[in-house]
């Protein structure tokens, strides 16, 4: 049974399995000459690129982030979508602020948090002393949802490279992740925001603090006391830093 669904296996999918084999291979042989980890500062990606070959994300920009988007098709959403919301205010931005993903008016203007959440964000940028254009916005997921539904996994891993690129262009010493998706897509965890909001976490030398999502406190007015005692955390650090 096997060696037949092996005879009828695509020629990709016998590739792959063929340079995963290789990979496994390679590793198993680096481990054993005692390689224990990888080194890829600056210097060595720098090292590698001089060897030709596929370029490393050195000297990220959002310039080329949104050139290599183009018009993406990496996932559904692209056909409903009016824009792709990219990301708006300040490009070397100390603080981010994160959502999950374009509602309708963020998906007609293409600019991230412009409606009634979006209000509400503002006020709470306000708040810590600070203006739309001095943080930079953005959302996990670039492309709206159809019905305002939360992106799925495949969404969010397909947009993930492209938020993950922006991150490195930016290269914020703070982001706010603003409810579940985005905190627990930044953080890798499945842990509720309810429990992880309220505390800092270090990603890759950014601190992380989640809280709730502007649009739980238009639904929910009591979390704001929570959402005020993050921003007073952040707002501490931000200005010591
Ligand atoms: N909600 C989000 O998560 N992002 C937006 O841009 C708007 C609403």
């Amino acid at each position: 049974m096997s060696i037949i669904q092996n005879n009828n296996a695509s020629l990709p999918a016998k590739k792959l399995a063929v340079s995963i084999e290789g990979i496994k291979n390679y590793l198993g042989f680096l481990s054993e000459i005692g390689v224990t980890g990888f080194d890829c500062s600056e210097k060595s990606l720098r090292i590698i690129q001089s060897w030709g070959g596929k370029k490393p994300f050195l000297n990220e920009t959002l310039e080329k982030i949104i050139t290599d988007m183009g018009e993406c098709r990496q996932c559904s959403l692209c056909n409903k979508r009016t824009n792709i919301v990219f990301g708006s205010g300040n490009p070397d931005a100390r603080l981010v602020f994160v959502g999950k993903a374009p509602g309708s008016d963020e998906d007609i203007k293409g600019v991230p948090f412009v409606g009634e959440a979006g209000r509400l964000l503002t006020k709470i940028i306000e708040a810590i002393k600070l203006s739309r254009d001095q943080v930079y916005i953005c959302n996990i997921v670039k492309c709206r949802p159809p019905g305002n539904r939360n992106p799925s996994a495949d969404e969010i891993m397909a947009c993930l490279p492209f938020f993950k690129r922006q991150m490195k262009a930016i290269q914020p010493k703070f982001i706010c992740a603003m409810g579940s998706v985005a905190a627990q897509t930044i953080l890798g965890t499945t842990i509720p925001i309810s429990k992880l909001r309220g505390t800092f976490y270090d990603v890759m030398g950014i601190r992380v603090m989640p809280t709730y999502h502007p649009a739980d406190l238009l639904r929910n007015e009591n979390k704001k006391r929570e959402v005020w005692e993050d921003m007073k955390q952040l707002m501490c650090e931000y200005n010591e830093v």
